[in-house]
């Protein structure tokens, strides 16, 4: 028997719908290349999306086309993202941090008919633009006046797409598994892949991100999304915040820069700020230099990359930021698992309750998790067990655009291989030990690269840390420890591998370090472990 229940598409014009009725004053502030302090409300958002949705209806698309964006946080940028998967067509996010070829790739590859672009990024589309002649026209994010000289074809600024356009608008209801939004992940071995995601998809993952122990968004809460609208939907804020109706500050340019972020902290009273930690180690880095203390910001959601204790340290001890991590991936919309503490937890002593902290966190509802081994069979949540770590669920890809099954990435019994390996604790926390790519092998066993850099970071001289595994003529594959120091300091060989005492296994040791200059990083901030096994491919680790 089927329920009687109505069949209502899940459509994210439906949040917007909804914010618009109940929260039309709340207010959302923006860095962008033309204004250093844009503020604007809700209801003129949607006004200003629907003149949009008018001006796209204009361009010529059909349902389902594709038309990208390549732009830092902003207003502007959140207005198309409504306006382009509202009214049917593909909001296609490019990450400008890509290599030019990349990004002529993707666009290739996704097909985009127009581009929205910051003004900053047009030198870079018109280099790329005779190897990207099917793209119909570039609309700049800013208006006639301040809208730079470009050979772009049909380029138009954004304001004077809108002007004049009607500020009313029928959001079109179609089936909600109709596709929104598409990211590329920015593979490190081979062409960047597509995922492609849903309505229904989108509004479901924007539901588990408002829960009490994943983001634990409400109307109360002022929100920095640090992490960009062009890397997986910046972890679903613009759905999220909007559905709850909280303030939004978005940074603009500004996001690498630790000294803009505090003042925005601290003067927009900003309560919830999400990022991966290389920007959180900037804002820090600004804190401790000049002496200030975080007073309005009560917590940060940190993902993307491992979270070393310190930093989960420095944001409680110093400003009284409570640091909830998470984990996902551009495949998984991205949110997969937040570490909060379980019933019990609270009383845990500090110092064991900042070691859970370090773990991506428990799975999400929504999200299952489970690791298996080589052979597929499923391992034990023990937390010391260790295997592939893979997903199912309605916000976890099912393929990649166009490749048709061909990266084999899912499982016959259909679940999707992360590419991370993990452990699972008796609690069900996860913690990730490695990509599978990176793991160190060594004499059979494996040794995890992010225990060690994590532990390395924590050392007062370094500001960064990558292991990775170089060939060893007894071991198969020891660990190599490279380091940045941190400014002004300095540190030995002997005093790094002392630091190690009885913080790690004994066999996980490094066998050498060396220090660098600069470590080579992805289009997302992530550690490019690929290119370090290159530069160090022939090196010879000492012996004895
Ligand atoms: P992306 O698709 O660019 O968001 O990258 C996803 C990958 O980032 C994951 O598969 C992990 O390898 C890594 N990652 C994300 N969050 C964490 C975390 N909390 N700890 C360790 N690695 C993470």
């Amino acid at each position: 028997m089927r329920g009687l229940m109505m069949d209502t598409p899940l459509l994210i014009s439906s949040i917007l719908r909804h914010a618009d009725l109940h929260f039309p004053d709340r207010e959302i502030v923006s860095v962008t290349a033309d204004n250093p302090q844009h503020r604007y409300t809700y209801a003129e958002c949607f006004r200003r999306t629907r003149q949009l949705a008018n001006a796209l209806d204009k361009l010529g698309l059909s349902q389902g086309d594709r038309v990208a964006t390549l732009a830092w946080n902003d207003y502007r940028h959140l207005e198309c993202y409504y306006a382009i998967g509202g009214s049917g067509y593909v909001c296609h996010t490019i990450n400008p941090r890509l290599f030019p070829e990349q990004i002529a790739f993707i666009i290739n590859h996704a097909e985009d008919k127009w581009i929205f672009t910051d003004p900053m990024f047009v030198p870079l589309l018109e280099k790329i633009s005779e190897h990207t002649p099917q793209v119909e026209g570039y609309v700049v994010m800013t208006d006639d006046k301040t809208m730079p000289e470009t050979s772009l074809k049909n380029a138009v600024s954004y304001e004077s797409l809108i002007s004049g356009e009607r500020s009313d608008y029928m959001w079109p209801e179609f089936d909600e598994n109709v596709a929104v939004a598409l990211c590329y992940t920015s593979g490190t071995t081979g062409d960047p892949k597509g995922v492609l995601y849903s309505h229904r998809s989108t509004i479901l993952h924007a539901y588990a991100g408002v829960a009490p122990d994943v983001l634990n968004l409400s109307n109360r809460d002022c929100v920095l999304p640090v992490v960009p609208l062009f890397h997986v939907n910046a972890w679903g804020i613009p759905y999220s915040a909007l559905m709850v109706g909280a303030k939004i500050v978005f940074p603009g340019p500004k996001m690498g820069d630790g000294e803009a972020l505090f003042h925005m902290l601290e003067d927009e009273d900003v309560t919830l700020a999400l990022g991966v930690p290389t920007v959180w180690l900037a804002l820090l880095q600004y804190a401790d230099k000049a002496g200030k203390r975080m007073h309005k910001l009560q917590r940060t959601v940190i993902g993307g990359a491992a979270v070393p204790e310190s930093m989960i340290r420095e944001f409680g001890e110093k400003h009284g930021v409570v640091v909830c991590q998470g984990w996902g991936m551009t495949e998984m919309s991205p949110l997969g698992t937040a570490n909060t503490p379980k019933a019990g937890m609270e009383s845990m002593p500090r110092d064991e309750l900042y070691a859970l902290q370090t773990k991506a966190g428990r799975g999400i509802f929504g999200c299952e998790l489970r690791i298996v081994d080589d052979e597929g069979q499923e391992l034990p949540w023990d937390g010391v067990a260790y295997g592939a770590l893979q997903v199912r669920g309605a916000w976890i890809c099912s393929d990649y655009f166009k490749l048709e099954g061909s990266a084999e990435s899912h499982t016959d019994d259909g679940w999707f291989d992360t590419g991370d390996v993990a452990t699972i604790d008796e609690n069900g926390y996860m913690a990730i030990t490695d990509r599978t790519k990176d793991v160190i092998k060594s004499g059979g066993e494996w040794i995890s690269s992010i225990e060690i850099e994590n532990t390395a970071i924590a050392h007062p001289a370094v500001q960064e840390a990558a292991v990775i595994g170089v060939a060893h003529p007894k071991w198969t594959e020891r660990p190599l420890l490279i380091i940045i120091k941190a400014e002004g300091q300095d540190v030995s060989k002997e005093e790094m591998l002392a630091w190690f005492d009885g913080k790690i296994a004994k066999w996980w040791y490094p066998d050498d370090v060396v220090f660098v200059d600069e470590i080579p990083h992805t289009a997302t901030g992530k550690i490019k472990k690929v290119e370090l096994r290159k530069q160090f491919a022939n090196y010879e680790l000492p012996t004895g």
